[in-house]
């Protein structure tokens, strides 16, 4: 940690933050500027807090140069985690597109969406039995009825399912419907006991970057699940609160060479609620191939005109296999296979 104090600092300013170093552990590095001292803490900084400095007389700032989060940087771990979802590799080679729904709605409407997922190519497939709306007078998912319409409809074309789990109460019972990966949404993303909790299981689990969430703020979420003991996690950039109200969000493409720096941990883009129209999707699930990411979250319905949840951006099937279509000739181009 460097800790830069300011030009006023007097001699006994300096010697508190050096007692302080030293009582963790550490040792101190002054530096004498004309203008003012830098103090160099040395050793394993990740006991320090910034604040801890900053709080202190004569101390202008404090600033971390080893990344607070260890089990999810690459640095640690410079190979590619991979994640195994009974059998599909999410992280390597291949792009993996789950696709489906937004919301479980009906059991025919289900077994519309695992045929049109299947006959797409697409090996994984999405549909949320609890939503998280933000009215209370929306729908709100099925509930765990829908976990039973989603698994009868996903089974008949051996489909992975992935859904989202917003309450912890609920852990056990997707562990008993045999959900295959936890979807973490954008609004808890910071839920720290819902991530502790899906750290301690062994299932994979997507992590979606908040709606205002930083880089380090996603990575650090991702750090609460993998400090647990579950390191299969995938990252998914779903777009981000900007200034723009054009649309629903804005796909923030840059995370995703950043996160692939910053992280070992799979990333995954999901268009649709970036975008939040079905027309924007393509382009969206495009750029984000040839920006390197390892798959995506799409929502297509068999009917999207009668979807109860986010009709506006769902795909139908006829547009979902043609997508596939064209994201094969990027993956190819940029040295993937889907
Ligand atoms: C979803 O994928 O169903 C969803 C609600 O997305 P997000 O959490 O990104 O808003
Ligand atoms: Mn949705």
């Amino acid at each position: 940690m460097i800790i830069v104090m300011s030009p006023q600092a007097s001699n006994d300013d300096l010697q508190r933050v050096v007692d302080r170093i030293r009582a963790a552990g550490l040792n101190e590095h002054i530096s004498r500027g004309t203008e003012r001292t830098v103090v160099g803490a040395i050793g394993d900084e990740r006991s320090l807090s910034e604040q801890t400095f900053e709080q202190l007389p004569g101390v202008e700032r404090a600033l971390h140069i080893v990344k607070p989060y260890k089990l999810v940087a690459r640095e640690g771990h410079p190979a590619g985690t991979v994640v195994d979802i009974r059998g599909i590799k999410l992280g390597g080679k291949q792009i993996q597109v789950i696709a489906g729904p937004c919301s479980v709605e009906t059991q025919p409407q289900m077994d519309a969406s695992a045929a049109a997922v299947a006959a797409a190519g697409c090996r994984l497939m999405r549909g949320g039995a609890f939503k998280p709306r933000t009215s209370p007078y929306s729908f709100q998912g099925l509930g765990v009825q829908g976990l039973e319409m989603f698994q009868q409809a996903a089974r008949e074309y051996k489909l992975p399912i992935v859904t989202e789990l917003m309450d912890v109460r609920m852990l056990d019972t997707f562990l008993e419907h045999d959900v295959d990966v936890i979807q973490i949404g954008a609004r808890n993303m910071q839920n720290f006991d819902l991530l502790k909790e899906v750290g301690r299981v062994n299932k994979p689990v997507i992590l979606k970057r908040g709606l205002s969430a930083t880089i380090s703020e996603l990575l650090m979420a991702a750090e609460y699940i993998a400090a647990g003991g579950n390191h299969n996690i995938i990252l998914c950039e779903r777009g981000i609160r900007t200034f723009e109200t054009a649309y629903r969000n804005v796909l923030d493409v840059t995370a995703i060479p950043v996160l692939q720096r910053e992280t070992h941990l799979p990333v995954v883009v999901d268009p649709s609620h970036a975008g939040g129209k079905a027309w924007m999707v393509p382009a969206l699930a495009r750029a984000a191939i040839a920006a390197g990411a390892d798959g995506l979250l799409i929502e297509a319905h068999p009917n999207p005109c009668e979807a109860w949840c986010d009709a506006d951006q769902a795909l139908t099937p006829a547009e979902l296999t043609e997508l596939m279509a064209s994201l094969r000739l990027i993956a190819q181009a940029v040295g993937r296979e889907l």
